[in-house]
Parts: C-alpha cells; structure tokens; sequence
C-alpha cells in the first residue's frame, strides 16, 4: 500500500530508508500487582532492567563521544549515576516489596523525584529534570519491552529515517548520522531550528506532519523527500526509481548552480547585491565558502552548546570562530553571541520555561551571566585577530541592552590585556533587528552601533504572534504581510540614514519571491544557509532592482500578504519565468 504524508519542505534532498519511530516520551504505565511469593523475582527482574539501561547507557555514551567528544558524552554520566542512586533504588524496591509491579514501582519513584527536582530551590538540580526524565523512559522502555527507540545508537549499517514528533536541536546534534539519512517530524515549520540545523547537516527533512508518529509502526520502507516535504511510505519499487531519477536531476541542477558560486552578484541593471552564508556549525565553514559566498552573516554560536551538559571553554570557542574566519580569508564574518533559549535549549544547564520565546532567551541570558558571556567575548576577541570579525547580538529590544553588552566587552578586553594575550580591538559591534521593538526604535539604535541585520524569522514570530515552531500555525508565518513589510522599510531606512549596514539573515532571504521583495524594498546585503547562496545569485542576476522596487511597492500597499505574494510573483514571473523561482 501506498501511503504519502504531505507536511512542510525543511530541508533538502531524497532520501530512502526504514523508518525508525523515536518515542521519547514517558510511556503510560498499566497499574498491576505482584503476589508476596513473586516479590523476589520482581526485584530481580528491576535490577536487571536497571543493569541493561546502565549498560545501554554506557554504549552511547562511548559512540557520542567517539563522534562528537568528551563533552557531549558527559549528559549519560549524569544519567548512569542516578541510576546508582542508594535513595532511588531503595525507594523502589521498598513500593515492590508492598506488591507493586517493578514498572508501577519505578513509575511512582520516578514522578516524585522529577517534581522534587523541579521545583528545588537550587537552580542545577532544576536543571537534572530532563536527564531523570530520560533515565524514566529508558528504564519502563525496557521493564514494559517497548520497542527501543534510541535515536543515538542505532545498528550499524542501518539506512533509517527518523520519524518522530517533535525533536530539540539538542537531540539533532546527538543523532547518529552515519545511520540516520532523513528526519521526518509532526511538529515543526521551515523557520524552526530543527530545521535549520537539517540543512546544516545536509540531511534531507520534512516536518509539520501532524500525526506520522501516531500512524506509522516503525520499520516501513520510505522515501522522505525534502525538497517537495512528503514521506512515501512503502512505496513500489518503480515509485522508488522515479524518486532515485529525481534525486539525479537535482544533482544536475545543483551542479549548474555551485558554477555560479565565481561569478559576481549583480542585478541585470548593475546594483551589486553581497550575498554572505550563514554558518550554523564550525565544520560547515569551508562549505560556506566554496558556495561563493562573501562573507559570513550570521553564525549561530549556540549550536557549540546544544546537546552538551556544559559550556564550552575559552579554548575551544577560540578554535571554533578562529577556523570560520580563517576560512573567509580576511572576508567579513558576523559572529553572533550565543542565542540560547526559545526552541535552542541546550541539555542541561538551563531551566526550561513556560514561554521560552518570551523568555530567558539570547542577549538577557548572557546579560545575566556574565561569566559566561566574557568568555565567549574573549574567545572572539581572540579570534578576530585572523580575520575581519564583527560580532552580533541577538533579541535586543533597548539599546541599554547594548551598552551592558559593550561594558563586559571593555571587561573582556581588560582581562585578555592582563593575561598578556593577542586579540583584536575596536571589533564593530552590530544588533539583530528581530523584535517589533528594536524594528520601530531602530533609530534608537543607530547611533551606537556598527550595524543592522535583520532576523525575519524572530521579527515575523514576534510582529505576527505566531509562534515559529508550530505545524498549526505554519500558514499564518507570513513574512510578506504588510506589518512585516514595513517593517522592514522602516529599518531600511533608518540604516541609510544613519550610514549603517542592514543585512538581512532570516530564512526570507533564500526564498526567491521574498529575496526579490527585500531587493526592491532596499536590502542590499543578504545572508542565506550555504546552500542557497547560489539560488539567490540567480535571482539577483535575473532581475532588475528597478523592477523590484515597483513590486515592492506594490507588495508594500497590498492589503494583505496573499495580494503582496501575487503582485511579487506576478512581475517577478515576468522577470525570469516559473522554472527559476522554485
Ligand atoms: C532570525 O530570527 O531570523 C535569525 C536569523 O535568527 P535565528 O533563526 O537563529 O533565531
Ligand atoms: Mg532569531
């Protein structure tokens, strides 16, 4: 049978493979009891299942850190420990010997520690939530004989697509990427990190599904189609040719496409237009520049922490900026503070929150520890000396934000010149215009800053109130809205004013209806994920800025932003035709 789920083109590519469902989440547990003269094999059959989780954990612990490293591994240290707990272990052998089954013994224990913790009054014991609720799955996993949905330790040699509800980018930094080809979520929109960090990864991925968990067994073979965001779930094996010829045809084009990575990104009436890429992870630095880009706009510094249970040091953050710069040989290269919070919630480390996007997120969490937020600025500094670095800070709503930001910059500084150490000075210090905050008051901003650049992701989010993430709302993120637009306008303007740079570094900028509409509204600077970097070119290079201006305009006095997505599409189709602007 043949059965194809539509949901949201994440990221990129064909995939086919078995599907492996990730259930990770605490399984309801049956109420049963044991007679007195089986308690003896309860408590064995517990400390036998507590015995293999430890094991278990021991094996993905040894694989993350042959992939990832030392740091990375530390989270199942936490997890194996509490496993050895006297107090836990005691409390549910003491709820067996009473005749509870070891699961329902295990559950209780498990429910009462989670709230203890949570509500702590020491923050870092908070914080081990989320590992007591690991080892809880992991555990009735194994006393229910759930099937096992371990998505970082997966058989060797396995081909699989990762199907499962929802997915952090602390768990998308953890998988296991020689087995996993594809990733398939039911929550999730094209703005969501999940998938910013699939196409990162270069693993194709569709999200917003809505309910392919639920109705998926787990073991099926698919076809995940990223570029169309359908999963083909056991199709024939003609429908897998026809996919395989796809997946060549979009080779060819793409190979088209990285022969403009030498040629100059100018409209057809000569405006020049700097198309830089965003670089999500140390690794992809070399990628990013071979895509032709001039320089980098944005680099997500978070991803260094996701999926970790601590922070990196000086040392390794000093590595890490340093290859990207080196990379970009002396091109500028916008390194943003670390964004963390909102759907970028790393391991451990950090509370987890009722409204995380309105919440602890960004510039507030490293205003508020500033240990942490020095040494990441020290990294920096230290790194700007191989290049042209300009650093970024995320989520500002007031410029006083800025002026903290910049006092433990002078700070940082003081320490490095007392520890002797080489770093760059006077590095420019730019603001994301991601709120309708820093949006409306940007004049606020300009005079006290290197630069602007536009996070259309946030800025729609926060501009529409339609949460980023969320499948139900997909069709609501509608970034050529007018409120959006203007927006946009206003900022433009307010930078020219003030002689500034405004880049725009959200998703908008790689869609080619949206890059046209930012052309014509005055944005001269954008910087898109490596891959779209020749995508955009091909617009630029199609069109005239003139004739984006018109249809900006135009876009600009729609009423809604189905009118401004007609007007865009209709000239920009009179432009260039259909075939390129998909
Ligand atoms: C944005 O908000 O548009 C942006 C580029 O930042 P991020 O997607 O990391 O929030
Ligand atoms: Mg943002």
């Amino acid at each position: 049978m043949d059965r194809t789920l539509t949901g949201i083109p994440a990221s990129p590519g064909v995939a086919v493979g078995s599907i492996h469902l990730l259930r990770w989440e605490v399984p309801d547990v049956p109420h049963r009891l044991v007679p007195d003269d089986q308690i003896p094999a309860e408590l064995r059959r517990f400390h036998g299942a507590v015995d293999r989780a430890k094991e278990r954990l021991n094996q993905v612990r040894a694989r993350v850190e042959a992939a990832a490293g030392r740091e990375e591994a530390a989270i199942f240290d936490v997890q194996h420990s509490i496993l050895e707990d006297t107090d836990l272990l005691a409390g549910v052998e003491e709820f067996i010997r009473q005749q509870l089954a070891a699961e329902k013994a295990f559950d209780l224990v498990m429910l009462e520690w989670r709230q203890r913790f949570a509500r702590h009054s020491v923050a870092m014991l908070r914080e081990r939530v989320s590992d007591l609720t690991d080892v809880h799955i992991r555990v009735l996993s194994l006393l229910l004989e759930l099937p096992d949905h371990d998505p970082v330790n997966l058989p060797k040699g396995a081909r699989v697509i990762l199907v499962t509800h929802d997915l952090t980018p602390g768990l998308t930094v953890q998988l296991d990427r020689e087995a996993i080809v594809g990733i398939a979520t039911d929550a999730g929109t094209r703005t969501s990190h999940v998938a910013i960090l699939a196409r990162s990864l270069h693993l194709p991925a569709v999200v917003g599904l809505r309910d392919a968990a639920k109705s998926l067994a787990g073991g099926e073979r698919a076809i995940l189609d990223g570029t169309s965001g359908t999963l083909a779930v056991d199709p024939t094996d003609a429908e897998i040719e026809q996919y395989r010829e796809r997946a060549r045809q979009e080779e060819v084009v793409e190979a088209e496409l990285r022969r403009l990575s030498d040629v100059e990104s100018v409209s057809l009436d000569g405006i020049p237009v700097t198309l830089r890429a965003n670089v999500d992870l140390p690794e992809e630095a070399e990628a990013a520049h071979d895509s032709g880009a001039e320089g980098v706009g944005l680099m997500r510094t978070e991803f260094l922490v996701m999926g970790r249970a601590t922070m990196p040091d000086e040392e390794e953050q000093y590595r890490a900026y340093r290859r990207v710069i080196e990379a970009f040989e002396g091109k500028p290269v916008v390194i943003r503070t670390f964004d963390i919070g909102g759907d970028k919630l790393p391991v451990g480390g950090f509370p987890t929150e009722p409204n995380p996007f309105l919440g602890w997120r960004a510039i507030r969490m490293c205003l508020d520890q500033p240990a942490i937020f020095r040494t990441q600025l020290r990294a920096l500094l230290r790194a700007g000396v191989h290049g042209d670095l300009r650093i970024m800070l995320p989520l500002v709503v007031s410029v006083a934000e800025v002026r903290q930001a910049r006092a433990l910059l002078a700070e940082a500084e003081g320490e490095l010149a007392a520890r002797g150490v080489e770093f760059k000075r006077d590095v420019p210090v730019g603001v994301m215009v991601e709120t309708p905050a820093a949006a409306v008051a940007a004049d606020t901003f300009t005079r006290e800053v290197a630069f602007l650049s536009i996070g259309t992701n946030d800025l729609v989010q926060y501009t529409l109130a339609v949460d980023r993430g969320n499948a139900n709302l997909a069709n609501r993120f509608t970034p050529l809205h007018p409120a959006v637009l203007r927006l946009i306008r206003r900022i433009v303007d307010m930078g020219e004013q003030a002689g500034l740079e405004v880049s725009v570094c959200g998703e908008m900028a790689s869609q080619p209806i949206m890059a046209y509409a930012l052309l014509g509204l005055g944005v001269r600077k954008l910087s898109v994920a490596p891959r779209s970097v020749p995508l955009v070119k091909r617009i630029v290079r199609s069109v005239s800025v003139r004739d984006a201006e018109v249809a900006a305009t135009a876009a600009l006095h729609a009423d809604t932003a189905a009118d401004a997505e007609h007007e865009l599409l209709r000239r920009l189709r009179e432009a260039i035709g259909d075939l390129a602007i998909h």
